[in-house]
């Protein structure tokens, strides 16, 4: 039996963990892995119907300490809703660094906040955002990635008032998102990776879709949750080489691996071992997997 591992994902915005690596968290947790997710902003000022959406469509915005009350009464909500989703997927372990989502650089305050959290929860394997995701510049999504890794660094060495020793991981894992995979951005056609480790999500789709339902606050609920599980999650899944998958999160690891012998997975030979036609019946059989139609708040 393999050592139970610990899991830390770190991400930008509060629907960051479902949206990307969601069913393989839900995964590791059904296996006894420790799986924890630190979300570093409110994500109220660019994801919430109330702050980011209306208030673009009004003529003057509140008061300033009206303003900071509706942010903290909406960060509220959306804490709620990303504890619901995570219960959903087995995860019990969610922190919130409360960061102002307004600007955000790679700073040293959150990278220390970052590795103290790396010392305390000692992952052996961190997953976070591409560091390069739209091209690296002036996205919260790399900039959480660059803190993330900027910390791993700093989690590496003692620090005074933390009682925590150092701690190195054994890998990282970045999430291969959208904006990895689709060249839509002058920026993103710099890009020169891929998802070179795809985990088969088929069997905890409907558990994602419900995550996702969860972020009513930003409209993630009802339509967009299908339709970005479909053409995320289905895409990779469909063209994941060896063993494919009806679904699928896709992931691209920092360093290379060490092995004994050569690796491959028992699913690729299982699936090579197929027809094509055999193949073809499998897939579909995966792909006829239920969906729930709508979000139980509709
Ligand atoms: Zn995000």
């Amino acid at each position: 039996m393999r050592e139970k591992l610990r899991i830390l994902l770190i991400g930008a915005h509060p629907a960051d963990a479902f949206d990307n690596a969601g069913g393989t968290l839900c995964h590791h947790s059904r296996q006894g892995d420790q799986v924890t997710s630190l979300v570093l902003t409110q994500g109220t000022r660019i994801h919430d119907k109330e702050i980011s959406v209306a208030m673009s469509k009004s003529s003057i915005v509140p008061e300033a300490a009206v303003l900071q009350q509706l942010i903290q009464q909406r960060s509220q909500v959306k804490r709620q809703e990303v504890k619901d989703a995570c219960a959903l997927l087995g995860i019990d372990d969610v922190r919130f660094l409360e960061y102002d989502d307004a600007v955000m650089t790679v700073n040293e305050p959150l990278i220390l906040s970052v590795a103290r959290v790396m010392r305390e929860v000692r992952p052996h394997l961190l997953i976070t955002h591409w560091p390069g995701e739209w091209g690296g510049y002036a996205d919260q999504h790399a900039i959480t990635a660059q803190i993330a890794l900027n910390a791993l660094q700093a989690a590496g060495g003692v620090y005074p008032g933390d009682p925590n020793p150092p701690h190195r991981t054994t890998q990282v894992f970045f999430m291969a998102t959208p904006s990895c995979l689709a060249r839509t951005h002058v920026f993103s056609n710099q890009a020169g990776y891929y998802a070179d480790v795809i985990v088969d999500i088929s069997d905890v789709i409907d558990l994602k879709i419900r995550a996702l339902d969860c972020l009513r606050s930003q409209s993630y609920n009802g339509a967009y949750a299908r339709k970005r599980v479909e053409s995320v999650d289905g895409s990779l899944g469909l063209f994941a080489t060896g063993g494919r998958a009806a679904y699928a999160e896709g992931f691209i690891r920092q360093y290379s691996e060490t092995h004994d012998l050569l690796p491959v997975t028992e699913k690729a030979l299982n699936w090579t071992k197929m027809t094509e036609i055999e193949q073809m019946d499998a897939f579909c059989k995966l792909v006829a997997h239920t969906i729930p139609e709508k979000a139980v708040s509709e």
